[in-house]
């Protein structure tokens, strides 16, 4: 599935994306991630950051319809959950029958910057916290005034102003060009699934969530959202069915466990029918009927 012609495509078999993919892996090898191989997989990228790291995603399946789309490394100190991508992406390429009727959208790395750095930040290389810089509605009235409030702490800077950051921008261009009617971003180490959607459908959407924490032992909390956050961006005011997975802990040697814990609660989700394209995405009515609708 290809972007629109009119966007230059960077060519991922250029010198500067082998550097990257070298950087990716000497990073890897660091973390004692042996098992994730990011060269097998066919990235496409458009843009690049302020240190000039490819934003790069890769897409799975052949349906245009019904799509889900994979954050992860929003936060570039959240480690396992640039590996839980990795492995993600290698799992469906791996296993392509089982996602051939589906649209998968998988970006691993959404703030390179922060995961490459010497020491790896939550914020981007200009210091601001990507899951703060969306372009909500609240944006203007409220990111400044909420963070100067809560004492300016470095680590949740909004930025200058709405989607100032190109890590924003894509994963803004991301969701427009792909309409996904699920999102699954995922951050740590808070340890709980988060969920911002559509309202009309809340009740049956808990339903299910609730079965599925249930079955992984992991707890449902309604964290709510921020000026800026992708929730308020992409669930709230989007009506994407957009899911947080909390991991328990930021560090690189859980990437493993983490993946296996979660993984069958994933592959639901992707199976997880709905209908429609956002802002009137809801579940379908099998699912209503056995699930429970309000
Ligand atoms: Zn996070």
């Amino acid at each position: 599935m290809a972007l629109p012609s009119l966007l230059f495509a960077y060519d991922s078999t250029s010198n500067d994306f082998k550097q990257y993919m070298n950087l990716l892996e000497k990073q890897n090898t660091l973390y004692g991630w042996k098992d994730i191989k990011p060269a097998d997989i066919p990235w496409e990228y458009y843009r690049t950051t302020k240190n000039k790291h490819p934003l790069m995603f890769v897409t799975f399946g052949n349906s245009t319809g019904n799509c889900i789309l994979f954050l992860g490394g929003v936060h570039g100190d959240e480690l396992p959950t640039v590996y839980f991508m990795f492995k993600l992406a290698n799992y469906v390429k791996d296993n392509p029958a089982l996602f051939k009727d589906k649209c998968i959208v998988i970006a691993p790395v959404i703030n390179p910057d922060g995961f490459l750095s010497a020491l790896p930040t939550r914020v981007n290389a200009g210091g601001v916290d990507i899951n703060r810089n969306f372009p909500t509605k609240d944006w203007r009235a409220n990111a400044m005034r909420q963070w100067m409030a809560k004492g300016k702490i470095k680590r949740y800077y909004p930025g200058a102003k709405p989607s100032s950051e190109q890590e924003t921008q894509f994963q803004v261009a991301l969701i427009k060009k792909f309409k996904p009617q699920k999102i699954l971003s995922v951050h740590s180490p808070l340890n709980f699934y988060d969920y911002d959607g559509p309202s009309s459908d809340l009740n049956s959407f808990e339903l299910w969530m609730e079965q599925i924490c249930k079955e992984v032992d992991h707890p449902l909390k309604k964290f709510g959202y921020y000026p800026g956050s992708l929730g308020n961006y992409a669930g709230h005011e989007r009506n994407i069915f957009t899911l947080t997975l909390e991991l328990p802990s930021s560090d690189s040697k859980h990437g493993l466990d983490y993946f296996q814990k979660f993984q069958p609660s994933i592959l639901k989700f992707i199976n997880l029918p709905v209908a429609g394209s956002p802002p009137n995405v809801k579940l379908i009515k099998n699912y209503e009927k056995s699930g429970g609708a309000s």
